[in-house]
């Protein structure tokens, strides 16, 4: 029966991508039932939140910091993070260019009630992380989309984004370290993408909730060029920095006229941000070496899970520079991605995502997070090596 008691914003959000992590919710549902099974499926660290800052949370909350909040954070907060973004990008950031979401997922569903409407374009980069489509169309707009290469570890090419640009194009996003594919965007991409957006009056919003885990080279980010920022909104949160991600503690950086905007729709959506977290997210953003801690645990990680993978021939991959996330190509097995993760969680017991939410090329695609200790990850290369072997003829 055809039902029309829903808003059409509700066809807009349920995209192919709303249906990427129903493996990992079976393998989550079988796990509670007591299976072994290694769980690689869902972008979540397995490590605790600093303690200094489960600390910092429980004095907040004695201190009374249980009130609302003002709209845009808590003003420590933004100065908090408009100091650790002075630091990232090594020019200053003021405080009021900054405001406070929930999660960078909250912050980039904002950004797009905000920034674009119906007719507008918004380019994308394939593969390209799931939530990318329903955010973008939600605000009404239409996704373009650009493919990169896996022949060329998945490379911002300025010129294949160029040719998808009209006179519609109201915003490209950028994703660097990328999920899925842990693609890092080049220190020379970066300066041409920010150039170009600035001198096309573009939006160019850089998703940089990866930064803290670049393997072989610093964080690179437009936002590091003051003189493009007037075009330029990051997004960015503690959730993978810090081992955060059920605080929901994000943000976005922007130019006054959108931080405007966006207090104004976190006014109507959510009469701000949870005091007493907001307070505990300083002491994350003071501290540095959990950061460096993390970064160095994944890249040994990262190492270890691409070695086990070698020992296939048949299994194509860019080796991660960054983020959390192996893209496989499992074409060669003749199998789509559904239904190679789907056998894989009952022949082996691992669970991955199917890649046909991260691009509508990508379904002979699988993601696989290096998420749990290096003994398991080799466990789970062998185990998706010799699962591959099976059904090469
Ligand atoms: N952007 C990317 C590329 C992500 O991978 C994620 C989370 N997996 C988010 C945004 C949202 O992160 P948060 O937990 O801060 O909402």
């Amino acid at each position: 029966m055809s039902r029309n008691d829903l808003s059409t914003l509700t066809n807009r959000i349920s995209g192919p991508a709303s249906r990427a992590w129903d493996v990992g919710d079976e393998a989550a549902r079988r796990i509670l039932k007591g299976e072994d099974i290694i769980h690689l499926g869902v972008g979540d660290p397995d490590l605790d939140t600093p303690k200094d800052v489960r600390v910092a949370l429980e004095q907040a909350v004695e201190a009374g910091k249980t009130h609302y909040a003002p709209i845009p954070g808590e003003y420590a907060l933004r100065e908090a993070i408009a100091e650790h973004a002075t630091w990232l990008y090594g020019n200053k950031v003021n405080a009021e260019s900054v405001i406070v979401a929930n999660g960078a997922q909250g912050a980039l569903f904002a950004t797009f009630q905000c920034i674009v409407e119906k007719g507008d374009e918004v380019i994308v980069l394939e593969p390209y992380y799931a939530t990318y489509p329903a955010v973008v169309t939600a605000g009404g707009a239409t996704m373009v989309s650009v493919q990169l290469d896996l022949e060329e570890d998945y490379k911002l090419d300025i010129e294949k984004i160029k040719a998808a640009v009209t006179k519609n194009t109201k915003a490209i996003i950028v994703n660097s370290p990328s999920n899925p594919a842990g693609a890092v965007i080049d220190r020379d991409a970066v300066l041409d993408i920010a150039k170009y957006c600035h001198e096309n009056n573009i939006w160019l919003i850089s998703d940089e909730v990866y930064w803290s885990h670049c393997y072989e080279d610093d964080h690179i980010s437009a936002y590091a060029h003051e003189e493009y920022r007037d075009r330029i909104i990051v997004i960015n949160s503690l959730s993978k920095s810090h081992a955060m991600t059920g605080w929901r503690m994000g943000w976005a950086i922007g130019p006054d006229h959108f931080i405007d905007a966006m207090t104004n729709y976190s006014q109507a959506a959510q009469f701000g941000i949870n005091q007493f977290v907001q307070n505990a997210a300083i002491t994350a953003l003071k501290d540095k070496s959990t950061t460096e801690t993390f970064r160095a645990l994944f890249k040994s990680r990262r190492d270890a899970f691409c070695d086990g993978l070698r020992a296939s021939n048949h299994l194509k991959f860019s080796k991660a520079r960054g983020g959390m996330f192996v893209l496989l190509d499992i074409s060669a097995t003749g199998l789509s991605g559904k239904e190679f993760a789907e056998k894989l969680l009952d022949d082996e017991n691992v669970a991955v995502v199917p890649g046909f939410g991260f691009g509508e090329n990508m379904a002979h695609t699988v993601r696989i997070g290096y998420l749990c200790d290096e003994e398991n990850l080799r466990e789970a290369a062998k185990r998706i090596v010799r699962f591959t072997e099976k059904f090469i003829r």
